[in-house]
């Protein structure tokens, strides 16, 4: 057992083809990566604020350790498949560099399975080798990790823009943050404590006041913040007054209102029925923009995600 972490546990998460890196980080290719290789499809954020799906690397500092167990996780969590492991016993922690190095090498592993493929947009191909973006928010609450401001550092200085989600359980960590991501990401799955606690299942004390706090102080951020509400039908898709309410302080530039997907370890958990429609989302988003001051400005049907904003346009990064 290397930090506490089962050798069944690693074996698992290598067969769903993460790529391990170093003692606690992960990449693993987002299915947008080769729908955009292969079939020159784009993933919603491509859409909506201009990032490229393959020139982007979906990573996490913090593979094993998450503050929370929410139902809708994609991420193996403690007590899924019977593996156990104290999700809160942190590690020595690897550097920042070393991190964001092995997290391009394993990057390049990826795209070296498609120079074989016919169908590959070799254009494409060509600039995913020098990737742009890195999504921290693969699996785990990347807060956790001890170096965050200067992994997001280090990747800003490579020339990358960052996208960083997190769930809003340490203000302490985020208000401190020295460098900001490009774009930061609160998860708000929850209109009140008691669905919270039913949907998010924290896993430290005071979370439900935590998530609070942090809301309170995300106008304080330069950077365009966003509030993901990850919809799950019979679960936490109600309410939109308490959802109202709690974003109404927060006044994120976004909202993404985002239906659960059955994807991952998610099954063990949830029945496929827990995955809204699109126009389920919809409904709901449009419920929310009719307490708010927040329109809606774009949807992706097939990601069943709605973006909800006071501003006309989006913030694009988009790259020459
Ligand atoms: S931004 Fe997210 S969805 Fe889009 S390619 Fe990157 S990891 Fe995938
Ligand atoms: S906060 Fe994120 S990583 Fe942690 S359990 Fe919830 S969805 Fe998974």
């Amino acid at each position: 057992m290397e930090n506490g972490i089962p050798p069944s546990l690693l074996q698992l998460l290598k067969k769903h083809r993460y790529h391990l890196v170093g003692k606690h980080s992960a990449v693993k290719r987002c299915k947008w990566l080769y729908e955009s290789l292969i079939h020159d499809r784009t993933c919603y954020k491509q859409k909506f604020y201009g990032i490229k799906s393959h020139q982007c690397i979906q990573m996490t500092p913090s593979l094993f350790y998450c503050t929370q167990q929410c139902l809708f996780c994609w991420r193996a969590q403690s007590g899924d498949l019977q593996i156990k492991w104290d999700e809160m016993e942190l590690p020595n922690w690897d550097s920042a560099e070393e991190i964001a190095q092995e997290s391009l090498k394993a990057q390049a592993k990826i795209l070296s399975g498609y120079k074989g493929n016919p169908k590959t947009n070799w254009k494409k191909f060509t600039e995913a080798l020098t990737p742009r973006h890195v999504a921290i928010s693969l699996a785990g609450e990347p807060t956790l990790y001890g170096s965050l401001e200067e992994l997001i550092r280090v990747f800003h200085y490579k020339g990358f823009t960052t996208f960083l989600v997190s769930n809003g359980t340490a203000p302490s960590k985020l208000s401190a943050l020295s460098e900001e991501p490009t774009q930061l990401y609160i998860s708000v799955c929850a209109p009140n404590e008691e669905l919270f606690r039913r949907v998010c299942r924290p896993q430290v004390p005071y979370a439900w006041e935590k998530l609070k706090e942090t809301l309170s102080f995300l106008p304080s951020f330069r950077c365009p913040t966003v509030i993901r509400m990850t919809m799950v039908k019979g679960h936490n898709m109600k309410n939109a007054d308490g959802y109202a309410k709690l974003v109404e302080k927060a006044n994120p530039t976004y909202i993404e209102a985002k239906a659960y997907m059955h994807v991952g370890f998610s099954g063990l958990r949830l029945d496929y029925e827990s995955m809204p429609s699109h126009r389920e989302v919809y409904d709901f988003a449009a419920r929310f923009a009719e307490r708010t001051g927040y329109m809606i400005i774009d949807e992706s049907v097939e990601s069943r995600v709605v973006l909800l904003s006071k501003r006309k346009k989006t913030i694009s990064f988009e790259t020459p």
